[in-house]
């Protein structure tokens, strides 16, 4: 289906998937900020704050990070650090002693696993605590520079309102999502997956909300199949 580029003062609500071109393109300039939210300065940083990050807000990770990093900056320093001490700087997060056990036991097998230094490998992050297949790809895609989409909430939900998926399992969905930007895509350096995957965590943050969808004001609103639909259906 031919869809204008150009944003439209009305539009008529379409039928099929919103062209993945033009929503790539149009993120970008409309977050041209998207970047991750969580503050680091190398790899096991961005590692372990990610990790942190499960079930609480970027927000309250960069609350407790900074006070981690300044006592255990580097993987054999945190491998060596008592869970006590741990917990108490990442309790405000909840489940502090999980969070802790999972840092440290993370650390230590980057020092025995991997000379203390973060592997730019899918299996090889999986195969450590607390890391899974969008954890690894939030870290690749920031860090290494791949094109690889991390599926939450938000990708997951922009992903099934633009017409992209029907799926609700991340990883379905990122096979959807990946198949479709290469059926639309121009090859612009907008459609990276890791770039495209902030820009929908921003819009879905900011616009397209769980809740309230500011259709209105959305600048995909002549692509969108969903546009209007979400609020009246109350479908997430
Ligand atoms: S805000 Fe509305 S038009 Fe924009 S992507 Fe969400 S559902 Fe579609």
């Amino acid at each position: 289906m031919v869809q204008s580029s150009a944003r439209p003062g009305a539009a008529s609500r379409p039928v099929g998937p919103a062209d993945a071109g033009i929503v790539a393109s149009r993120l970008r300039d409309l977050h041209l900020d998207a970047r991750t939210e969580l503050d680091h300065s190398d790899a096991f940083e961005l590692l372990v704050a990610t990790v942190l990050s499960a079930q609480t807000t970027d927000v309250r990770v960069n609350q407790v990070t900074p006070a981690l990093f300044a006592a255990w900056p580097d993987p054999e320093a945190l491998a060596g650090a008592a869970d006590a001490d741990v917990t108490e700087i990442v309790r405000p997060l909840g489940m502090g002693a999980t969070r802790a056990r999972r840092i440290i036991g993370l650390a230590q097998r980057l020092v025995t696993e991997h000379g203390g230094e973060v592997p730019d490998s899918q299996t090889a992050l999986e195969a450590l605590p607390g890391v899974g297949r969008k954890t690894a790809h939030v870290l690749r895609g920031a860090w290494f520079g791949h094109s690889l989409l991390a599926v939450d909430t938000h990708v997951g939900r922009l992903s099934r309102r633009l017409g992209w998926t029907e799926q609700t399992d991340p990883r379905k969905v990122e096979a959807d999502v990946v198949g479709r930007v290469a059926a639309d895509g121009t090859g612009s350096p907008d459609e990276d997956l890791a770039v495209l995957g902030l820009r929908l965590i921003l819009h879905g943050r900011r616009v397209c909300t769980a809740r309230a969808p500011d259709c209105g004001s959305c600048v995909l609103v002549d692509v969108c199949p969903r546009i209007g639909l979400t609020q009246q259906a109350g479908v997430a």
